[in-house]
Order: C-alpha cells, then sequence, then structure tokens
C-alpha cells in the first residue's frame, strides 16, 4: 500500500485526511511541520505531503532520496519552500495544488478590511476592559459609498471585489494583466489613481523574489489618503514594513492588517511571551488596534482544505498510473 507521510496537520483536519482518502493510502499524520529535527518520521514512507514553511531543503531532500522517497509533494499554491534545484538533481517528483477556494482569503481580506474600516478591533477592545464611552475616532463612512481598490485581480482579487462589489461599493482594480473576467467587478485604473482615490487597499499579488520586494514602499504609501486603510494577505516580503510604521506614526495612514510575514518559519505556530524576532513587526504589534494581525490563516477554512486535500490525492493517483501530474512543478529551463 503507498503510504504518505503528511506534514503540519492541525488536529481538527484529521478526518478530513481519513475522510477523503478514496484510493486508500497509507496514511502518516504528523502535526508539526518537516523539519531537520522530525524527518525521521518520513522513513519508511513513498511519500511526502507539505504545506508552507514545510523545511524542504537540499539536507532533507537528500534525507528523503536516500530512504526512496521519490514524490515530495504539496498541497499549498505556494512553492518556495521546496528546493527545486536539489530536487531536480534527485529526480525527485514535485507537485502542488494550483489553486483552492479563492473565498477562503477573499473573505478573510474583507473581514480585516471591514474591521479596520469599522473601528471594530478598537471599540470591541474597549467594551471588553469596560470602556463604553465613543470617541470621535469611532466615527466611519460606509461601504456601500465608498472605493475599494483591488491590486493584483487574479483568483482571489476577483473574488473579493465581487463581494465588496455585492455590497454596493465602487471597486477600482489595477492588475498589469486586466482580463475580461476581472472587468466585471472592477474599473481598471492605474495603480497611482486607485491609490489616490481608494479607502481600503488590497492586495492580492504574488511575490515574485528580486522582482517586487517592497511593492508597497513610502512612495506607494504616500499616494494612498491619509483616512484609508491597507490589506495585506499576498506576502509579508510586498511590504516595507519600515516606510509603513512611518507613515502609520505620521498618520498618513489609517490602519494596515496582514496575515503574511516575512521569514514565517521564526512566527507560525510558536507563542512569544516577549517580544517577536522581527522587530519591525513588533513595532507594528505595538500599534494595535490600528494595526491587526492574523498568523497565516487566510486559507483555513474547510472548503480550502478539501480542495487541497483532495487535489493532492488526485496528484498522487495521477503520477502512479500515468507518470506524471497535471500539477507537476519543475525548476524553469532557463535552471536546468
Ligand atoms: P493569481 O495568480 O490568480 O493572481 C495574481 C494576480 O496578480 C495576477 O492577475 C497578476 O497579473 C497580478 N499581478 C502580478 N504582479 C502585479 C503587480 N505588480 N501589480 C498588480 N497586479 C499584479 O493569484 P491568487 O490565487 O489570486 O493569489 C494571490 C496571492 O495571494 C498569492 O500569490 C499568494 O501570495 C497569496 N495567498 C495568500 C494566502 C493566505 O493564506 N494569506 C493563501 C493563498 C494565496
Amino acid at each position: 500500500m503507498f503510504k504518505i507521510t503528511i506534514y503540519g496537520v492541525h488536529s481538527n483536519e484529521v478526518n478530513y485526511f481519513k475522510r477523503l482518502n478514496k484510493y486508500n493510502y497509507k496514511l502518516n499524520l504528523i502535526s508539526a511541520l518537516l523539519t531537520h529535527e522530525n524527518i525521521e518520521t518520513a522513513k519508511g514512507s513513498d511519500a511526502v505531503l507539505l504545506r508552507a514553511n514545510c523545511i524542504a531543503d537540499e539536507q532533507n531532500l537528500l534525507k528523503l532520496n536516500k530512504w526512496g522517497i521519490k514524490y515530495v509533494f504539496t498541497r499549498t499554491v505556494g512553492i518556495d519552500h521546496i528546493d527545486l534545484e536539489t530536487a531536480t538533481k534527485l529526480n525527485l517528483k514535485v507537485a502542488r495544488v494550483p489553486a483552492y477556494s479563492p473565498y477562503a482569503v477573499a473573505e478573510l481580506a474583507i473581514t480585516l478590511g471591514m474591521m479596520l474600516f469599522r473601528h471594530t478591533a478598537t471599540v470591541t477592545n474597549n467594551t471588553h476592559i469596560g470602556n463604553f464611552a465613543i470617541s470621535p475616532e469611532n466615527f466611519s463612512k460606509e461601504i456601500n459609498s465608498s472605493v475599494i481598490g483591488i491590486i493584483g485581480t487574479g483568483k482571489i482579487g476577483i473574488t473579493e471585489a465581487s463581494l465588496y462589489k455585492g455590497m454596493g461599493a465602487k471597486v477600482l482594480g489595477y492588475d498589469p494583466y486586466p482580463t475580461a473576467k476581472a472587468s466585471q467587478y472592477v474599473d481598471f485604473v492605474t495603480q497611482d489613481e486607485l491609490l489616490s482615490k481608494a479607502d481600503i487597499v488590497s492586495l492580492h499579488v504574488p511575490y515574485f523574489p528580486g522582482q517586487n520586494d517592497n511593492l508597497v514602499n513610502s512612495e506607494f504609501l504616500e499616494k494612498m489618503k491619509s483616512d484609508s486603510f491597507l490589506v495585506n494577505t499576498a506576502r509579508g516580503e510586498l511590504v516595507d514594513n519600515i516606510a509603513l510604521i512611518q507613515a502609520l506614526r505620521e498618520e498618513k495612514l489609517a490602519g494596515f492588517a496582514t496575515d503574511v510575514f516575512r521569514d514565517e518559519g521564526k512566527l507560525l505556530g510558536r507563542i512569544f511571551k516577549k517580544n517577536l524576532p522581527d522587530p519591525t513587526l513588533e513595532e507594528l504589534r505595538e500599534l494595535y488596534p490600528k494595526v491587526l494581525i492574523t498568523p497565516h490563516i487566510g486559507s483555513y477554512t474547510s472548503p480550502a482544505l478539501m480542495d487541497m486535500v483532495k487535489i493532492s490525492y488526485d496528484n498522487f493517483h495521477q503520477v502512479l498510473t500515468e507518470g506524471y501530474t497535471d500539477n507537476d512543478v519543475k525548476l524553469p529551463s532557463v535552471l536546468l
């Protein structure tokens, strides 16, 4: 029986992996992410199935290969946790889940945007400590007469745009590759126009290392309205935290929410009694409730999980029956 060791399985996810196991794989479900320390747990398996922040670097891939494990699959869209160069040299097969419910991330982005917009974190925090006073800072606009700016109108961006449009907002979009599908939900404008008009700006741009690091820098922030909010559920590397802190402190931006960080491996799954390892993130944390932080839970919903599990199991089935998957991940040919 084909045995898969699956890492990063939360206790509430176990039943999904078992219930959706229509090909009757032998499952070894591990709650921890794959690390250098726990790699031995993969021994005796035919394959591993990873999630974001699992370590699949040269050291771990060499061990998996030595133990005869030829399939290093991930149930994520992103593959930046897998050393593709080493995987290619070792002839390991890598596959991913190219898409799952876009509502998972889009609904979180809306929730964070609305929390900032209606100051709900501030006021619920106040009432929690017995403060029922209403201050002028709690005064709000309404979404149905506001402007939303979606940067990156791909799967998640379009979904968020459709939800905001359903709430009556005017939705502007910026994307270097505008599509007819997205035009149903956004009016395409330049990035500068979007920044100058939007009350909430939401980022849905993939991170390309070395190409769009710090897309949100002081120049970008300078173009936003001083009473507007920024939401990042895409990737931490897209935002220059130092410029962001300055904009928030100088009241050039009204608030910020993020689900994503640089160096997530140092943060996720851990509990910090003192300061966070990244001093800029620590400074942002201190700006709560002007700054809202969630621990990369954008895809943590049951429909998204079901998609990830089903597609991963299908990937294994296809590779075992046909020798390849439609979702194979290959090193770009220029690097071969
Ligand atoms: P997608 O590939 O469908 O869409 C991305 C869009 O961004 C494309 O239309 C592309 O043309 C556009 N784009 C690229 N560079 C741009 C730029 N500089 N300015 C404006 N637009 C630009 O991707 P998706 O499925 O919508 O996901 C978007 C991102 O969300 C992912 O790349 C990932 O980083 C992030 N994500 C986060 C979570 C989470 O849990 N928070 C989960 C899944 C994905």
